[in-house]
């Protein structure tokens, strides 16, 4: 709405009111920009609270008795997921990370060294393969 009052403003040749909506525009686009970010973000959590909600689910099981369960690391480099030792981001290779320029289907070994954690900025060193909970 705003270019649309910034236009109106200039037919009336208000230039100030013009001004002002132009830079609502501006203004407008940032907030945008870091909404989007954010939901980005919040998309990624998700994942990290899962992972957390399923490690408690299985504490919980082994304090009622049950088995502690096994876990491991997929084999595959283009399937194996890493986890970020700092914040528990995963890593999932399928979906790469091309916010930060990582094509989708790019193995962990292949991101370049100076690649960071999305959520935390941690180094790609603070990752390690991430152990799936194998089925009983
Ligand atoms: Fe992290």
């Amino acid at each position: 709405m705003y270019p649309e009052f910034a236009a109106d403003a200039q037919r009336d040749r208000d230039n100030p009111a013009a001004e002002e909506f132009l830079k609502q525009v501006k203004e407008s686009t940032e907030h945008a920009d870091t909404f989007r970010e954010a939901a980005h973000r919040f998309g990624l959590l998700k994942f990290i609270e899962n992972y957390h909600a399923d490690r408690y689910a299985e504490a919980l099981e082994v304090l009622n008795g049950g088995q502690t369960a096994t876990r491991v690391a997929g084999e595959d480099a283009k399937t194996r997921k890493w986890i970020c030792k700092k914040c528990s981001m995963i890593y999932d290779p399928v979906a790469g990370d091309p916010d930060s320029g990582i094509a989708p289907g790019t193995p962990f070994e292949e991101i370049p060294d100076d690649w960071e954690c999305p959520i935390c900025g941690a180094s790609k060193k603070t990752f390690k393969p991430f152990e799936e909970k194998v089925a009983a």
